[in-house]
């Protein structure tokens, strides 16, 4: 009797052991995709990813055995191959236009230019904020708060770049030296406000999307508005940053998720809307604060206001981000919930209750607008 309680407490020993160990392992990762969703979600989908990648070489050597019996079967091996397609690159680049194209100071710019060949080169090497500025003005001149606009032909789209913003300063001018020359070449005018969250509380990406819009609108008449994350490098110059019937969505492969789109619906990173389609669905939510959803919601409230999204095609969408030591926000666990009511909150939440303070710095490649961002900025009525 005796020995068999000792045996069972053994036991039970052991796998109290077992569950405290798989406990603080589980518990220790979830705190991990908590306090760093960033990493954690880009480690998943790389998981993912590699799945799909699998998946498609299968498919291939599926398809090289196939060709090869099919080779053997017929007596010359000149079938042509079923399912290969590659024309989807050699079709588009075919339409830009050459480089004796004349300019006209009369006439709208073209929305493919000579100058924009594709694929660009990549510096992530640090600079000062200055130096890129003295770099950035050799060429041409570029006004106060990063405005600039072509001479050579009139800019089809005026375009307002918004950077949410919270001590990622290593980040800004890399982001500038890659973007001006880019949109200078796609002939587009164009300004930067970097809207910079103050105070203590988590990081409110929307909510400091929606403020950049309104300080922008009261700036100049600009017709499209850009929403960018300042780690995020374009890396070819034929993304034309200019908006279109429907909203677009420019950052469609991201090297962090392995140049594959995470899932239909995403609309992060680097979007933009006109004007009239921004007002129209009433921004982006407030209610957003930490990581994730708020990019979610403004998916949603594009389609329930009868919008669909655009991306560019194929490689062109390509982005890098700049590596950094950040850990991020932490994860926003509410964003489940309020994406459910993501339709009753629309006209509730948006540029339609926010209240702010700025403060507003304009430098040579921008204007800073800090505001201190609470929940009470965007009081919403129940729903
Ligand atoms: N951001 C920032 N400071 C922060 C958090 C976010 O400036 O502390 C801005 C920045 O523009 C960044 C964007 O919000 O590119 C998205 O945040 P993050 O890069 O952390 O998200 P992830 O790329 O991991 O999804
Ligand atoms: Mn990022």
């Amino acid at each position: 009797m005796k020995s068999l309680m000792r045996r069972l407490l053994r036991v039970s020993n052991r796998s109290i052991l077992a569950f405290i160990f798989l406990f603080s392992l589980s518990s220790s990762c979830l705190y991990f995709i908590y306090v760093a969703p960033g990493i954690a979600n880009t480690y998943l989908f790389m998981v993912q990813a590699q799945g799909i990648m699998l998946r498609d070489n299968v498919k291939t050597i599926g398809h090289m055995i196939r060709q090869y019996t099919n080779k053997n079967a017929t007596l010359n091996g000149t079938d042509f191959p079923d399912g290969t397609n590659s024309t989807e690159f050699t079709a588009q680049s075919s339409m830009y236009l050459p480089e004796n194209f004349t300019f006209s100071p009369n006439l709208p710019c073209p929305e493919k230019l000579p100058f924009m060949r594709g694929p660009t080169s990549i510096n992530m090497s640090e600079i000062g904020l200055e130096d890129a500025y003295q770099l950035l003005s050799q060429e041409t001149e570029i006004g106060r708060g990063g405005h600039w606009k072509p001479n050579d032909c009139i800019p089809r789209w005026k375009v307002a770049i918004l950077i949410p913003f919270r001590n990622r300063h290593e980040h800004l001018p890399i982001l500038f030296r890659h973007l001006i020359p880019m949109l200078q070449k796609q002939r587009l005018e164009f300004a930067f406000y970097v809207i910079e969250q103050a105070g203590t509380q988590t990081f409110n990406r929307a909510m400091l999307f929606n403020i950049g819009f309104k300080e922008a609108m009261k700036d100049r008449k600009w017709d499209c508005v850009i929403f960018h994350d300042v780690d995020h490098i374009p890396e070819n110059d034929r993304n034309y940053y200019g908006c279109g019937e429907m909203p677009r969505h420019f950052a469609a492969k991201l090297d962090k998720y392995m140049y594959i789109l995470p899932y239909d619906e995403f609309f992060g990173g680097v979007s933009g809307l006109t004007v009239e389609q921004f007002k129209k669905i009433n921004g982006f939510p407030n209610a957003f604060w930490g990581w994730g959803g708020e990019d979610d919601d403004l998916w949603n409230r594009v389609h329930y206001s009868g919008y669909n999204v655009s991306r560019p095609e194929g490689d062109i969408g390509k982005y890098k981000s700049i590596p950094h030591h950040h850990r991020g926000e932490v994860q926003f666990l509410g964003r489940y919930k309020l994406l459910r009511y993501s339709k009753e909150r629309q006209y509730l939440d948006g540029l339609s209750n926010l209240i702010y303070a700025p403060n507003i710095i304009i430098k040579h490649l921008y204007k800073n607008i800090t505001v201190h961002l609470v929940p009470e900025l965007a009081p919403v009525k129940d729903y």
